[in-house]
């Protein structure tokens, strides 16, 4: 009997797991090479006096594509996971001190906002919400879960095709279609935040991506009982079982290229000789770097990059769900704003709208004795003018979202921030991404087009998994590139 295919996975995130989950599945022999002492990439955790956190993802949605995924091991979803669904599932604070929730079953969500806008305001909302319903039913297929699509693979699906580009609707802009279907200004906010799921625009982002509304608030939304990093932790454990080897605080420093075809990948321990490698990597630090020093280059990656966060862990005295709540954004007066200062102007949110997760109420994670750690995020613009690469603008957005969290009294005056990232600290972690969250920001309505595909064309043997060969939709869509690239190694080597 032949020996395994050799596939070298250069990165331990969501994509890179997911492909050595199922390439191990499938019998190929697997080395994992990841720069960081664990698993997880951007799923990743910190410590502060023996309490341990999330410092990334803090909502899981479509766990069926995790189902997929286990469905080939000897581990089912149900025995992997245990899920929390917060009740509600998520708060929305105005400044003028309304509040709006939403919840685990789409009904009550339509129920809270008859209560909190009005008869009217939930008429839009549910009318908005089958448009986005059948957008997703519409795009899921084709641009979500199968391979990057092209304009010819398009045609080849001929009539159903067309059926498609006209209901994933990418000619209006998420903000156009919100405008023409729903009055309420509040209610118009909350929809329009669904694009910073993706790091994108409203303003410029086609209203394809409103089929994240649909995921969130029709599919549901839920946490992991122990915290996010469970999810890198049992796939780890898991590829482990099937015979995958994992070498952390190993970094690739380059890949060895011959005559067109993938030979090895070169670490500080010498040199590994494969068949195929999968990168989860940025594709920039691909190219700029992982290649550098070979007559090969990677794909197309001329796109404007998403957004960045700024993070931080606030450890803060106990209170009760009623009054802070799994998950709370905190709009400021005019949202709009937020976007200007991002995408146009290219700086921090002047008045930020501020993201709050209850990790204890989240994920059932432990807090400390009497406080529980609180993670807060605001969106960003990635590091790409110098004036970012310089900390103060950086501590001036830290102020003005500890005076904002303060002043809605979602913390008390003496609660701390004990741990911090900037975008500059997510630039340096990842390398290539600017500090861009989510890869490729998808303004444009070309975007379902722009995807680079798994397989490189230019480098036999080379596939990408990954949120930026996936851009936009966070974990379940990095896990989704894993798949995709097992499945194109599946498909060269089995002809
Ligand atoms: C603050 C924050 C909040 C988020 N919120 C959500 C959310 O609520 N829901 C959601 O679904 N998504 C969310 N996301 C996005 C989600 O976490 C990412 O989309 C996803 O985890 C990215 O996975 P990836 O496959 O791109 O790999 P990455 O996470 O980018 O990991 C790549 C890995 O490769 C390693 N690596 C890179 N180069 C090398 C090398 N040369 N050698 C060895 N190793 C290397 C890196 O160390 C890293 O571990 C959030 C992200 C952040 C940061």
């Amino acid at each position: 009997m032949s020996e395994p295919p050799r596939i070298a996975i250069v990165g331990a995130g969501a994509g890179g797991l997911s492909a050595t989950v199922a390439l191990a599945a499938r019998g190929y022999d697997v080395t994992v090479f990841e720069a960081a002492p664990e698993p997880g990439g951007k799923i990743g955790t910190a410590s502060v006096d023996g309490t341990t956190f999330d410092t990334g993802p803090s909502l899981l949605t479509l766990p069926s594509v995790l189902e997929q995924l286990l469905a080939s091991t000897p581990v089912s979803l149900d025995e992997a996971f245990e899920w929390v669904h917060p009740d509600p599932a998520f708060r929305y604070l105005y400044p003028d001190g309304t509040t709006f929730e939403t919840y685990g079953e789409l009904e009550r969500t339509l129920q809270s906002a008859r209560h909190t806008f009005g008869d009217a305001a939930a008429d839009d909302l549910e009318s908005f919400l089958e448009y986005t319903q059948s957008i997703w039913e519409a795009a899921a297929p084709h641009f979500i879960f199968d391979h990057a699509p092209t304009l010819g693979s398009m045609a080849g699906l001929g009539f159903q095709a067309f059926g498609a580009l006209r209901d994933i609707d990418p000619m209006n802009t998420m903000w156009s279609a919100i405008e023409s279907r729903v009055d309420h200004p509040k209610l118009r906010d909350v929809l329009a935040r669904f694009a910073t799921y993706t790091g994108s625009d409203p303003r410029e982002a086609p209203a394809t991506l409103h089929c994240i509304a649909w995921v969130e608030l029709g599919l549901g939304a839920r946490g992991v009982e122990g915290g996010m990093f469970e999810i890198a932790r049992t796939l780890t454990s898991i590829a482990r079982q099937m015979g995958a080897d994992f070498q952390f605080e190993t970094p690739v420093r380059s890949l060895e290229v011959e005559r067109g075809h993938i030979r090895s990948v070169e670490t500080d321990e010498g040199r590994h000789p494969c068949d195929a490698v999968v990168a989860n990597t940025e594709l920039d630090y691909l190219d700029d770097d992982l290649l550098a020093s070979q007559q090969a280059t990677g794909p197309d990656r001329t796109l404007e990059r998403s957004m960045s966060g700024w993070n931080a862990l606030i450890r803060a005295r106990r209170r009760p769900e009623q009054q802070r709540p799994a998950h709370t954004a905190l709009f400021p007066e005019n949202y709009q704003e937020e976007f200007r200062d991002i995408f146009d102007r290219r700086r921090p949110p002047h008045d930020p709208t501020v993201y709050l997760c209850a990790q204890e109420k989240a994920h059932r994670r432990d807090g400390w004795e009497a406080t529980e750690p609180l993670f807060v995020m605001a969106n960003a613009p990635p590091v790409e003018a110098d004036e970012l690469r310089r900390p103060e603008p950086w501590h001036e957005l830290r102020e003005r979202v500890m005076a904002r969290l303060r002043s809605a009294d979602l913390i008390a005056s003496d609660d701390e921030i004990v741990w911090e990232r900037t975008p500059l600290d997510l630039a340096e972690r990842f390398p290539g991404s600017r500090g861009a969250i989510y890869g490729a920001a998808s303004n444009s309505k070309w975007a379902a087009f722009q995807r680079p595909a798994n397989r490189v064309d230019e480098v036999e043997g080379l596939y990408l998994a990954s949120g930026s060969v996936h851009p936009g939709g966070g974990v379940p869509l990095c896990l989704q590139s894993g798949r995709l690239a097992a499945e194109a190694i599946e498909e060269d080597h089995s002809r």
